[in-house]
């Protein structure tokens, strides 16, 4: 999950990490009242939306006066930057500017570690930099202990900083920052411009932060972090039931076991749909050792879905066998009743295979179809859903 850039400020606030005041705002005239209460004799305006280069696309706007910090959210509020709408503006106090610096740390997967990354010139795209001047970026691989006192100071030394009273005072941010990486279990924190003021100060002034999905039992708190505003229904109703589920937008529902074998799936029925003018509707893994709970779940969300027409279920049976899967559907159309009225054609092979498909056939339940292979399946499934 990334956070928008006021959620990723309040955290490192949290933390210990200098961030200016702000407010966030929906109206113009909200943005007004907020640059009254904040009363900073600079100001800026700008857009929360979760990407990047914002201030490129006039997401981020300098404002003196309340009255013109109003008319600078006017333009932004409902600007498209990247593809998403800016529904929100953050006015916070503005900083008198130095010097821009650039810093990181990320879960370097390929090198199973996390990584430290600092440039004394920040402001610009990190991509950028790293392109045209990768020497001014340097990259400092971490241990499990992350960054203290002695990291800190070597990463701000190889990243070029000389000056001692400017690399105590970055030093303490940077421990601040891996503690909010730590702590919250994130993949990123990103921190670009990290700014030293006019006054000598160092602040944050812009913060992407991405939290580890898979570590969210461990955070409670990070629910309320959660834009269920942008989130698709169906998506929240999935991963309330605990599914790995996607919703795209056509009229094949698709259950599988394995990302490997739905994704596939996907294929083959988005080239059998071709023909017929559907695609596949969502991408649904139920994974190994799924109950027949976990199979009337994944069927009452893809029903759920006005658009779907049809239902491919393809499940490779392994550490589940294909006859827990056939009682597992049996079970979930019992369960599902008036709600499971559409076709579902089912391919199961694998594990057990003989023993599901007699489970299946002695059901005798009118909207299911056994297939023998995927790419029948996929081609039955789509021209049901076409209705032919
Ligand atoms: P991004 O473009 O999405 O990365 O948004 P940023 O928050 O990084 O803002 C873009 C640029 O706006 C920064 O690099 C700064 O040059 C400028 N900016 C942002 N906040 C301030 C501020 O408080 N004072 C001044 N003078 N400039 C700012
Ligand atoms: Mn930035």
């Amino acid at each position: 999950m990334d956070l928008y850039e006021y959620q990723a400020r309040n955290l490192f606030e949290a933390y210990g990490v200098p961030v200016l005041p702000g407010i966030v705002v929906e109206t113009p005239e909200e943005a007004q009242k907020a640059a009254e209460k904040l009363a900073h004799p600079l100001m800026v305006v700008k857009a929360q939306v979760k990407t990047g280069g914002r201030g490129k696309a006039g997401g981020v706007k300098l404002a003196h006066t309340p009255q013109e910090a109003r008319e600078k959210a006017e333009k932004i509020l409902g600007m498209n930057i990247k593809g998403r709408t800016v529904r929100q503006v953050l006015i916070a106090a503005g900083a008198d500017i130095a010097c821009e610096y650039y810093f990181s740390i990320l879960l370097d997967r390929s090198n199973r570690r996390h990584l430290a990354m600092c440039s004394k010139e920040g402001g610009m795209e990190i991509e950028q930099l790293a392109k045209e001047r990768p020497e001014a970026l340097a990259k400092v691989p971490l241990s499990a202990t992350g960054i203290d006192e002695t990291v800190a100071r070597s990463i701000l030394k190889e990243a070029g900083f000389e000056d001692e009273e400017l690399i105590s005072k970055a030093t303490a941010v940077l421990k601040g920052l891996w503690n909010a990486y730590q702590g919250e279990d994130a993949t990123l924190v990103e921190v670009n411009p990290l700014v030293s003021t006019v006054e000598g100060e160092i602040i944050a002034l812009d913060g992407k932060v991405t939290l580890d999905d898979n570590a969210h039992f461990r955070h409670p708190s990070h629910e309320e972090l959660l834009d269920k505003r942008t989130e698709n229904p169906l998506e929240a109703q999935a991963k309330e039931k605990g599914l790995n589920y996607v919703h795209l937008d056509g009229q094949v529902g698709i259950i599988g076991n394995g990302a490997g074998l739905v994704m596939s799936t996907l294929d083959v029925v988005a080239y059998a749909g071709e023909e017929y003018g559907v695609k596949p509707a969502n991408f649904l893994d139920i994974g190994g050792g799924a109950s027949a709970q976990v199979m009337a779940d994944g069927l009452d969300v893809i029903l759920s879905d006005p658009q779907v027409r049809s239902v491919f279920v393809n499940v490779f049976g392994g550490i589940t066998a294909c006859d827990q899967v056939a009682t597992g559907i049996v079970k979930a159309i019992e369960i599902l009743g008036d709600k499971a009225t559409k076709p579902l054609v089912v391919r199961l092979d694998g594990n057990s295979v003989e023993v599901g498909r007699k489970i299946l056939e002695e059901a005798n339940l009118e909207q299911v179809t056994m297939v023998e292979t995927m790419d029948a399946g996929a081609a039955q499934a789509a021209k049901l859903a076409a209705g032919c």
